[in-house]
């Protein structure tokens, strides 16, 4: 079975097309700037095609996809035919999706009633579905939420201290995000230690542009550091993460701002960008932070701190931790931050291994032999367990 799955976002849709029967992948890319022009990057193994052909909407970026897909010099597959089912990637299914499923015009509807949860993401998400389905009506195509893995989440970590009305009214509660990866961090990391999942107690870091940690226990996440949206939690490449609300009012009279562009200010200007005032990029933090500018340094110092806070606050969740797992881009190639957060939990039984942490591509334990709780690092695969669960939604 080939599965291709789709990761729709507001100007972009990515891909990847994989072969089920033994999980590998024949080719990806992405399509950019996707209402303004249009940029294709498309791998297959044996190298890589660019191009610019125009993109004016997503339907259009979803031709170029088949087309690049089945192109006689660079393309996969022969035919439309050789594609089984759809994978897609939808961030928020609130409190109605638990799982993946098989998407009808039911759980579109549902989707779009989440939109308003998050209405960066969702409508992209539900554009992407409705492309694939004018381009390939009668293919089943799957939707893999974000926040489901995080529906296990007890109320004590989920219910905000506000009224309790919010919640009955609104659904106003934390959701988590990242849950795909987390998952799948998680089911890699029993694999590596050689145990049960059911019997550990782990905490899981995906740490990339945006970043999130997870406590995952007997398999099932039981606390999550995002919440009703992807502001919540760590401080991320231009996120603030954690704040007092009353900033918000405080920062809208100081500065002669709406809530919105508050909002705006939190998302988009603040976390490693607002700090450094260099980027949101760690590399580039690297490098100015190597190059003395105290700035950039202050910036790293308040990322490290609060992962370890959050790792330390979900080992008391759980009562115990087995292992802490870092992944993506900055948890699977930044050894300078691995080190830092692992400084702050030397108390816990960590003991990371100085030359094993310089190592990178790879799963891998990271720790000294007489570590207490192992440290592994663990690349993400979140398109992986898209293509697992279509398969498995269209098995059953
Ligand atoms: P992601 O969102 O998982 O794709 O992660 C993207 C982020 O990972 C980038 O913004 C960088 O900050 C970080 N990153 C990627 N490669 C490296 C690297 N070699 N060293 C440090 N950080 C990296």
């Amino acid at each position: 079975m080939n599965v291709l799955v789709i990761n729709c976002g507001s100007s972009s849709l990515k891909y990847q097309l994989l072969n089920m029967q033994n999980e590998s992948v024949l080719a990806k890319g992405i399509c950019e700037r996707i209402g303004i022009d249009g940029r294709l990057v498309h791998e297959r193994p044996e190298g890589k095609y660019e191009a610019t052909p125009a993109m004016p909407d997503h339907a259009a970026a979803m031709s170029v996809v088949l087309e690049a897909l089945l192109d006689p010099n660079h393309g996969v597959i022969k035919s439309k035919d050789e594609i089984h089912a759809i994978g897609h990637r939808v961030v928020h299914g609130g409190e109605t999706f638990t799982q993946s499923i098989l998407i009808d015009e039911k759980v579109e509807a549902a989707v779009e009633a989440c939109s308003d949860l998050a209405p960066l993401h969702n409508p992209p998400n539900l554009i992407g579905i409705r492309a694939c389905r004018q381009h390939m009506p009668n293919l089943p195509q799957v939707g893999v939420f974000d926040t489901a893995f995080h529906q296990t989440m007890p109320a004590k970590a989920y219910l905000y201290a506000v009224d309790h009305k919010l919640y009955d009214k609104h659904k106003i509660r934390r959701y988590g995000f990242h849950g795909t990866s987390h998952k799948y961090v998680s089911q890699q990391a029993a694999e590596l230690l050689n145990r049960p999942l059911a019997d550990l107690k782990l905490v899981t870091c995906h740490l990339g542009n945006g970043a999130s940690v997870c406590a995952v226990q007997g398999g099932e996440s039981i606390d999550t550091s995002m919440g009703l949206t992807p502001l919540e939690g760590l401080a991320m490449g231009t996120r603030s993460g954690d704040l007092d609300p009353a900033l918000i009012t405080f920062i809208m009279e100081k500065e002669n701002l709406t809530a919105q562009e508050v909002l705006d200010m939190l998302n988009k200007k603040s976390g490693m960008l607002g700090l450094s005032g260099v980027g949101s990029d760690f590399r580039d933090l690297a490098t100015a932070a190597e190059s003395g500018n105290q700035k950039a340094l202050d910036a790293l110092e308040v990322f490290a701190y609060r992962v370890a806070g959050y790792v330390g606050r979900y080992a008391a969740a759980m009562n115990g931790l087995d292992a802490v797992i870092f992944t993506a881009g900055i948890g699977e190639n930044d050894s300078y931050i691995r080190a830092k957060v692992c400084e702050y939990l030397t108390w816990f039984g960590v003991s990371l291994n100085q030359e094993e942490n310089k190592k990178r591509g790879k799963a891998l334990d990271i720790s000294n032999s007489e570590a207490k709780v192992r440290v592994l690092v663990i690349p993400t695969n979140e398109e992986l367990m898209i293509a697992r669960d279509t398969k498995k939604i269209l098995e059953a």
